[in-house]
C-alpha cells in the first residue's frame, strides 16, 4: 500500500473580497501586540493601509516592520527575529510578496527560539524548531510563490540560497486577495507568475507527485496558462487576477506537498549569485530542465500541454513532449522574460560555480523523474547560457 503525506494550511479565505474575513480572524486569538511584517513600497503604494485600517480603533497596539528587501537575505531576517523577540508580540500579519511572507512566519515561530537565524539552515543549520510560535496570518500580494501555504521560508546567502522548513511554519490564516494584486507591475506579474506556473509543473513530474497533488497542478497550469498573458498586459483585468491568484495558491498547495526539483535546485544559486528574482530564476530555466528531463515523464509532458490549451491530437508523444516546451518557451517569451543566461549578463565563466553550487542541492534534485547529475546540471546551464 502506497500512501502520501498531505498537509494544508488549517484554514484559508480565497477570493475577491476574502479580505473582509481579516478583522474577525485576528479578533478569534483576541491579540494586544500585532506585529505587521511587509515591505515599504507597499507602505507607498497603500496598501498597507488597505489592509491594516479596518483594524484600527479595536484596541489592538500595531506596529509595522517594512524592512523587508525583495530576496532577503540572512541577515535581514535576523534583524527582524531580533525585533520580534524584543517585542513581545503575540500575533503577526505577514503582508506583501514571498520576500515578506517568508520573513513573517519565519519571526513568528523563531520569536519563541534562542540562537540566530542561521542556525536553522536547512544545509547548514544545528538547531530544530520544536515550538510553535505566535499566530501567524499571511496575505500575499503578488500571485506567485504560494508562501502563504507552505512551511519554508527561503533567505539569500552569499552564493546561492537556503530555507529553514519546518510545519510549525505553517500559516494559522491565510487570506488570498487577487483585489491586492492588481497594482503589480507586468514585469513582477510576468516573473512571480511564471514561478507559479514553475510550481505547479515541477510538482507535476516530481517523483512524489500523487492523484492529489495531480489535481491541484493541473488545475493551477489551466488557470495560469489562460490568464497569465492577460494579467501582465492588462493588470486591470480582473478575472486574469483571480486566475492567476487561485493558480498560485493552488500550485503552492501542489509543491509543498508534491515538491519541487531540478529547475528550483539550478534556479538558487542564480538568485544568490546574479541576485535574480526567484521568478525571473524559475523562468530562464525552466525550458531547458523540462527538455533534458522530458523524456523521462513523457506522458506527463503531455498533460502539461494540454492543460495549458494546447494539443497532442494527432502527435507522437515524443511529438507533445518537444511542442510542450515551445509552448513553454513561447509563453515565457511572450511575458518579456529573457530566455537566455546571457541576456542576464551572466558569464559563461560562472557556470562551473553554479553547477557545483546546484549539485548541493540534493533534496530537490531527488525529486527530479530523471536523477541530474552533476555533468547533467552543467549540460542544463550551458544550453540555457547559449540559449540552445
Ligand atoms: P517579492 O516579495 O520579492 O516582491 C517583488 C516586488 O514586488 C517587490 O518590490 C514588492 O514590493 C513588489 N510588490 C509586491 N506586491 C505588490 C503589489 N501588490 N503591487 C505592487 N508591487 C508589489 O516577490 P515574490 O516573487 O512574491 O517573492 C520572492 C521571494 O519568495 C523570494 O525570496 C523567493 O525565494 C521566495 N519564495 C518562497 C516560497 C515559499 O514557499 N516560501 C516559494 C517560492 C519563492
Amino acid at each position: 500500500m502506497s500512501f502520501s503525506k498531505l498537509v494544508f494550511t488549517p484554514l484559508s479565505y480565497v477570493g475577491w473580497g476574502s479580505l473582509e474575513q481579516l478583522v474577525p480572524e485576528v479578533q478569534n486569538y483576541q491579540p494586544n501586540k500585532i506585529l505587521v511584517v511587509t515591505d515599504p513600497l507597499l507602505v507607498k503604494m497603500g496598501i498597507v493601509e488597505q489592509v491594516t485600517s479596518p483594524l484600527e480603533g479595536s484596541g489592538y497596539e500595531i506596529t509595522l516592520y517594512t524592512e523587508v528587501v525583495p530576496e532577503p537575505p540572512l541577515q535581514t531576517s535576523e534583524k527582524l527575529v531580533s525585533f520580534t523577540r524584543e517585542g513581545q508580540f503575540d500575533m503577526v500579519i505577514g503582508i506583501g510578496g514571498g520576500s515578506a511572507l517568508d520573513l513573517a512566519k519565519l519571526a513568528a515561530v523563531l520569536a519563541v527560539h534562542e540562537g540566530e537565524v542561521a542556525d536553522y539552515l536547512h544545509l547548514s543549520g544545528t538547531k530544530k524548531i520544536d515550538k510553535r510560535g505566535l499566530p501567524k496570518i499571511l496575505i500575499p500580494t503578488t500571485s506567485g510563490t504560494g508562501s502563504e501555504v507552505t512551511n519554508i521560508s527561503v533567505l539569500s546567502l552569499e552564493t546561492t540560497k537556503d530555507v529553514i522548513s519546518h510545519d510549525y511554519l505553517l500559516a494559522d490564516v491565510a487570506i488570498v486577495d487577487p483585489k491586492l494584486t492588481i497594482s503589480v507591475p507586468p514585469k513582477v506579474t510576468a516573473a512571480t507568475g511564471v514561478d507559479a506556473l514553475t510550481h505547479a509543473i515541477e510538482a507535476y513530474v516530481s517523483v512524489h507527485a500523487s492523484p492529489v497533488t495531480d489535481g491541484l497542478s493541473l488545475q493551477a497550469i489551466r488557470l495560469i496558462g489562460r490568464s497569465l498573458q492577460m494579467a501582465v498586459h492588462n493588470g486591470e483585468d480582473k478575472q486574469a487576477r483571480i486566475d492567476m491568484s487561485n493558480g498560485s495558491y493552488l500550485a503552492g498547495l501542489a509543491f509543498f506537498n508534491a515538491g519541487v526539483a531540478g529547475v528550483h535546485a539550478l534556479a538558487y544559486p542564480l538568485g544568490g549569485q546574479f541576485h535574480l528574482s526567484h521568478g525571473e530564476s524559475n523562468a530562464v530555466l525552466l525550458p531547458y530542465v523540462l527538455a533534458y528531463i522530458r523524456r523521462s515523464c513523457p506522458k506527463r509532458m503531455v498533460d502539461i500541454l494540454e492543460a495549458l490549451g494546447g494539443t497532442a491530437f494527432s502527435l507522437s508523444t515524443e511529438e507533445a513532449s518537444y511542442i510542450c516546451v515551445e509552448t513553454l518557451r513561447n509563453l515565457i517569451d511572450e511575458v518579456g522574460i529573457p530566455s537566455k543566461l546571457a541576456d542576464f549578463n551572466i558569464p559563461e565563466a560562472a557556470l562551473d560555480g553554479l553547477t557545483r553550487d546546484a549539485a548541493k542541492q540534493k533534496r530537490l534534485l531527488a525529486r527530479s523523474p530523471l536523477l541530474l547529475s552533476e555533468e547533467d546540471i552543467r549540460i542544463i546551464y550551458q544550453a540555457a547560457f547559449e540559449g540552445v
